[in-house]
């Protein structure tokens, strides 16, 4: 009856629904959004607390449980349904909070979908498996520290609730969850930046976050998205391609050159990153060529000036932030901030 590639696991313990909802400190006046209502637990609760409830589901025969649930009482006006994938709608509904039994599957792009709102919630109560939840609260050194776990960090605060046993759903997953409550920065607390840029940051960072920042912002790609994003910035802004870079610095970069592709950093990169999966297109299109392997034959001379610029350009930031040598997983929010910061001073974007 249940569908599991839709991550149906009802609630069936009726005090974590309560305890949900409760946590949200919902306000009469509050909309409030849930993602996967399933056959309604919690949304009848959020319904008695809140204005109205806008519950997106994907399976209709769920979204069909959950009208019939309140169809009738006077809950049923306050409740709107929408059919549909939630991480295919442009944006998230505006909402005072927002609380989802999470399906696992969307767990991720939830948390950025919501992150990225320029007007999140107030508050988010939601059920993560355990494993993801650690990663949203992990610190700078912990094995599960990622991009995740910073932009979280960055844009909100995140405080674990409750753990909740496998047996208090139906059927029972696999694997142990948790409740989280994060609360996002509003109004004049949001750092005023965009989140794309600190986002398309941290994917550079992470992509290899065992290994120095150099080399991870030294990849040929990462150098050509900076190139191409350089070259917009100083056509949308008037300003003739830099050549504020002395010739001296473009000539130590030269000399830099693949210098930085072998492993010669002595990260403990097993290539296995946790954030591998959602990496931009251009580091997925990537081949290695032959010549790229072998360290000591140079094998990529950027021909443009303007190559030789940015890649001057990355080096003064990354030497000039004292980051050059850390490596994503030592850093923090600060870090990641000062860095950021510096780039956009030399007209480098990442998105
Ligand atoms: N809220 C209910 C409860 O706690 O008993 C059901 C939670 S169940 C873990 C997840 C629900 O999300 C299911 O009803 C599933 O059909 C729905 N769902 C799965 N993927 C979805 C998506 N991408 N967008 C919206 N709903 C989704």
């Amino acid at each position: 009856r249940f569908d599991k590639d839709f991550g149906q696991h009802i609630l069936k313990n009726p005090g974590i629904s309560d305890a949900i909802v409760e946590k949200a400190y919902l306000k009469p006046t509050d909309v409030v959004l849930e993602v996967g209502p399933g056959t309604g637990n919690i949304t009848v609760r959020a319904l008695e607390k809140a204005r109205k409830v806008i519950a997106v589901e994907l399976d209709p025969r769920m979204g069909a449980e959950v009208t019939k649930r309140v169809q009738g009482t006077p809950l049923a006006k306050k409740l709107e349904v929408i059919l549909g994938d939630v991480i295919k709608m442009p944006e998230l509904p505006p909402c005072d909070a927002l609380i989802s039994n999470t399906p696992y599957q969307i767990s991720s792009p939830l948390i950025f979908k919501m992150l990225a709102m320029p007007n999140p919630p107030r508050v988010a109560v939601l059920m993560f498996q355990r494993e993801f939840a650690k990663r949203l609260v992990a610190q700078p050194g912990d094995a599960l520290y990622s991009r995740l776990s910073v932009n979280v960090n960055f844009w909100a605060t995140c405080r674990h609730i409750m753990k909740v046993g496998k047996q208090n759903f139906k059927p029972p997953p696999k694997v142990e969850s948790d409740v989280v409550r994060i609360e996002p920065l509003l109004g004049s607390a949001r750092p005023n930046i965009a989140f794309e840029e600190f986002d398309g940051l941290l994917r550079i960072a992470f992509n290899r976050k065992n290994k120095t920042l150099r080399a991870g912002f030294n990849q040929k790609e990462v150098l050509a998205m900076c190139e191409r994003n350089y070259k917009v910035y100083c056509s949308l802004n008037n300003i003739a391609i830099d050549e504020t870079v002395d010739d001296a610095s473009v000539k130590d970069v030269t000399s830099m050159e693949m210098e930085l592709d072998g492993d010669e950093d002595g990260g403990d990169d097993d290539g296995m990153d946790e954030d591998d999966e959602d990496m931009p297109v251009f580091f997925k299109e990537v081949e290695d060529s032959s010549a790229a392997k072998d360290t000591k034959t140079p094998s990529r001379h950027p021909k443009s000036r303007v190559a030789l610029v940015v890649r001057a350009k990355v080096e003064k930031v990354l030497t000039g932030t004292d980051l050059a040598d850390k490596r994503a997983r030592q850093c923090d929010q600060t870090d990641f901030l000062k860095l950021l910061l510096a780039f956009h001073e030399e007209g480098i974007h990442f998105s």
